[in-house]
């Protein structure tokens, strides 16, 4: 990039590249400065599945998660696909009463649901391939005119020196640049399998630490899922015993399916994301982290959210 950009990003995971699509494509220059590329964060960890937002009517969430479901139904995008599959709980009941607003809602009666499930339902939703995703996302932001350059700040103060707009997409590592102290590592497990042949999802209500999800990508499922706080991305063996065995549990044919990868992923967890703005000197500086274990969900609202705020210049009162 030849001329100082007018915005400098921090962060290359779904955050910080869907925000920097939404600055660029609104015509400012804009540098992406990031710790690793963008197979390497934590976004190309996640499953991912995107919706239903089932947070109450009224909650941001929901209107950033709406967002995402229209950019991610516009048009067809490298790596997502609109599938038909479950969301099911353990206890009865745990419907919520909103829930039939989502595409493709059908309750499942008694003789229809895993065993083990009183609650159960099939919706359409758009399931990610990450990896795919990220490199689409990576193009169409290049492609634009944005630079990504692999050059970690140290402080916000430094990335302020890089242009007048900072905007922090740097997921956990926000804790360390912000002393956010509500921000906190969540370990979650991808286990990744040849397809036996699976083209549903399935996904237990993460009312536990641990749980169940399947998300078929074509010849690969991603599966999952669990949640502890812990900062140890090690691959454990009995956690990964335990994932299949709850997957084959929902899906049989997952048995003898091959596994092709075991990794450990960091949600970024916090309360509620943090998409604000604040002044530092005479620096803007606009935050887009802590999206927990939905960041693909939300992204493309936040991204909208974290631009506004960037291109307007002025902290919200
Ligand atoms: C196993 C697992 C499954 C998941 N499944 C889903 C799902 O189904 N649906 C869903 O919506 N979400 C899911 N998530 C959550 C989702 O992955 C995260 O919420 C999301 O990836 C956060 O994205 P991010 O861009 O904010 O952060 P990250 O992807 O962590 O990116 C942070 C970026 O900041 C950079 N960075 C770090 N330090 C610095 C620095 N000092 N200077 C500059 N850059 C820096 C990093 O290199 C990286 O590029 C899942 C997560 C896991 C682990």
């Amino acid at each position: 990039m030849a001329a100082r950009p007018d915005v400098v990003v921090l962060g290359a995971g779904v955050s910080g590249l869907s925000t920097g699509i939404r600055l660029v494509e609104s015509g400012a220059r804009v540098l992406v400065r990031t710790a690793a590329p963008p197979a390497h964060t934590t976004s190309a960890l996640a499953g991912a599945m995107v919706g239903p937002n089932l947070s109450p009517p009224g909650d941001p969430q929901r209107a950033w998660t709406d967002e995402t479901l229209r950019v991610l139904g516009a048009e067809p995008l490298p790596g997502v696909a609109w599938r038909d599959g479950t969301l099911a709980a353990r206890p009865e009941g745990a419907t919520p009463s909103f829930a039939d607003q989502t595409p493709g809602f059908r309750s499942l009666g008694d003789d229809e649901r895993p065993a083990g499930f009183g609650t159960a339902f099939t919706v359409r939703l758009p399931l990610v391939d990450m990896p795919v995703y990220l490199a689409y996302l990576l193009e169409r932001f290049r492609d634009a005119g944005g630079e990504v350059r692999v050059a970690p700040v140290a402080s916000l103060d430094e990335a302020a020196t890089s242009a007048p707009v900072v905007v922090n997409c740097a997921g956990l590592a926000a804790r360390t640049l912000t002393g956010d102290t509500g921000l906190h590592p969540v370990r979650g497990p991808r286990i990744v399998v040849r397809n036996p042949g699976l083209d549903r999802f399935f996904m237990e209500a993460p009312m536990a630490p641990t749980w169940a999800s399947i998300f078929p990508h074509g010849d690969h499922v991603v599966l999952g899922g669990g949640q502890r706080r812990s900062d140890d991305t090690t691959p454990d063996p009995a956690e990964e015993a335990d994932v299949l065995a709850r997957c084959v549990a929902i899906e049989p044919a997952l048995a003898a399916a091959e596994i092709l990868e075991h990794r450990v992923g960091l949600r970024p967890g916090r309360a509620a994301p943090r998409v604000e703005a604040e002044r530092r000197g005479d620096a803007l500086v606009v935050h887009n982290y802590g999206h927990a274990g939905n960041g693909v969900m939300l992204s493309w609202g936040c991204a909208r959210e974290a631009a506004a705020l960037a291109l307007g210049g002025t902290p919200p009162a």
